[in-house]
């Protein structure tokens, strides 16, 4: 496996999937000097950011909140490149809408000042705790960037490390995210304010570790961004950007089989024949990559492993083209339901079912980009989060979807039926069948639990097999875009160890 002076030719990379992890890996390696290939089962790159352009509305189907911008900054850097010139980034302001249960509905801004107002106004003594919580979250990121996120970590060592478990526990990651948001906040307005950006990691208030509340900085400190043209710009921009590099994608090619001998990879199984690897890494999600082996004693988590494991949630998702402009919305809008700890417990509980008092999401970049949707059009995502492994079907799909028009125009007072030029629904079973999604979860993986988050979340490379390794969502650091970024370099570090 090592790099040979003598011969001519490049180790061959070879990687299953086209997700964000997959392009932002195979750029790097490109740059390494392997030769890489690509292998995407859909048409197009992305995986669980794809786009679906139909009718002159352009749908992002996933991601929407551009987060963390210096981990795409410390990415693109490494070529020499600045997302700030490659994407048109906005800073839409309100940042977004919360429509409550209760009919009233509040605007996060861009300002803090303002937004401590904000909090004072609904609970006497909230605009200084929201400063103080801040802060706490702002600690939490910048010791996560420093010791956790761009780290392999393979044993207890790693995470032992005196100078990380003490800024750990002094920083009160361990708890759970409820009880600390409880000893800053009383009022349940606030709390769900605080709470509910746990669902983009997958998790909920009582099962995620306190660590996240670093995701408020990057909320409230911080401020979502948004790419002109649609979130479809960043996967443009990491394929774009990899091609440039050297890198071979060939897509609508399924990988059907990893052919191992002894405990190598020796290549794939595609629909175009065999294609030989001195390296497999795969994007696609873990359960199904293991299935692939053609040596079932070769996976390093079996069946009965997963069947442990709390996966993120799957979505119910409607991509509609809305005639005529709404008002109420903003570029991000959301409504919290009338019973908040019971759609969690409809996602996380041990008998999960669909809920019946949703909270949601709207994304609607129309509000704030012309270029999505036909002049005087909307275009709408609406996500909401539903418990993975549920059973679906188009019958099913269709009485929901008819369920939350009627639910939006009761409970946020906005008529969409009439209105809808286009529509397309995407559930659980449409994640299994498109990305060979685990259960048919939305986001990527495990949830973020305290013991499915960093040493306890599954490896990035295989334990038996020394040329297998993982990149994006399932593995370190976890979910969402940017840490499928991260998993690249730390997939890259160790590619570059086994083959140099
Ligand atoms: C509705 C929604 C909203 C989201 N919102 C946000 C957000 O606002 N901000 C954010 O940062 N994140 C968000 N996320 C999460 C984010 O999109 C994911 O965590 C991230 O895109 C996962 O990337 P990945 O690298 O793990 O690859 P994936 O997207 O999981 O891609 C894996 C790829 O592998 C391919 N594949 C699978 N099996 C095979 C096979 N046998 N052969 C070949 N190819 C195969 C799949 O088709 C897919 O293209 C959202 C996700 C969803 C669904």
């Amino acid at each position: 496996m090592r790099k040979s002076k003598t011969t001519q030719h490049k180790p061959h990379v070879v990687i299953i999937g086209a997700g964000i992890g997959s392009l932002a890996a195979s750029a790097l390696l490109a740059k390494d000097g392997y030769r890489v290939t690509v292998l995407e089962k859909n048409e197009q790159a992305g995986g669980r950011s794809s786009l679906l352009v139909d009718q002159g509305f352009r749908f992002d189907m996933g991601p929407s909140w551009y987060l963390m911008p210096e981990v795409f900054e410390r990415y693109f850097a490494h070529f020499g490149k600045d997302p700030k010139t490659l994407l048109d980034l906005q800073a839409p302001d309100p940042q977004y809408r919360i429509f409550f249960h209760d009919k009233t509905h509040v605007d996060i801004v861009r300002n803090l000042d303002k937004n401590c107002e904000l909090f004072e106004s609904i609970e006497e003594g909230a605009g200084h705790m929201l400063r103080a919580y801040l802060a706490d979250s702002e600690r939490k990121y910048e010791a996560s960037l420093a010791h956790f996120l761009y780290r392999n970590m393979d044993s207890v060592f790693d995470l032992l490390n005196v100078d990380l478990m003490r800024k750990g526990f002094s920083l009160d990651v361990f708890g759970t995210m409820d009880k600390h948001v409880g000893r800053y906040f009383e009022s349940e307005k606030l709390k769900q304010i605080i709470e509910y950006t746990l669902v983009f990691l997958g998790g909920a208030p009582s099962n995620t570790p306190a660590l996240f509340s670093l995701m408020s900085h990057l909320d409230f400190n911080q401020g979502v961004l948004y790419p002109k043209g649609g979130f479809y710009k960043v996967v443009e921009a990491l394929y774009q950007n990899a091609i440039e590099q050297g890198v071979t994608f060939h897509f609508n090619t399924p990988v059907s089989k990893i052919l191992t001998d002894k405990r190598r990879i020796v290549g794939v199984q595609t629909n175009t024949g065999i294609i030989e690897a001195d390296v497999l890494i795969s994007n696609a999600d873990y359960v199904h990559t293991e299935d692939l082996l053609d040596n079932a004693r070769l996976r390093t988590y079996d069946h009965a492993y997963w069947s442990k494991k709390l996966p993120a949630p799957s979505a119910f998702l409607m991509y509609l083209g809305i005639q005529g402009k709404l008002p109420s919305l903003r570029h991000h809008t959301l409504y919290f339901g009338k019973n908040w700890i019971e759609h969690f417990e409809s996602i996380f509980g041990v008998k999960p079912y669909w809920p019946k008092n949703p909270s949601l999401y709207i994304n609607a970049p129309s509000v704030s980009d012309h270029t999505v949707a036909p002049e005087g059009c909307e275009n709408l995502m609406i996500l909401v989060p539903v418990a993975a492994g549920l059973s679906d079907g188009s019958k099913w799909k269709k009485h929901y979807a008819d369920f939350i028009l009627d639910y939006i125009e009761k409970n946020m007072n906005i008529r969409l039926h009439e209105r809808i030029l286009t529509q397309k629904i995407f559930s659980v079973d449409d994640f299994t069948d498109r990305y060979n999604s685990w259960r048919g979860n939305a986001l990527g993986g495990l949830a973020h639990t305290l013991w499915q988050s960093a040493l306890w979340r599954p490896k990035n490379k295989s334990a038996h097999l020394k040329n297998l390794f993982f990149v994006g969502a399932n593995t370190n650091p976890g979910i969402g875009v940017p840490p499928a970024i991260i998993s690249a370099e730390l997939v890259r570090q160790r590619v570059n160890t086994l083959l140099q």
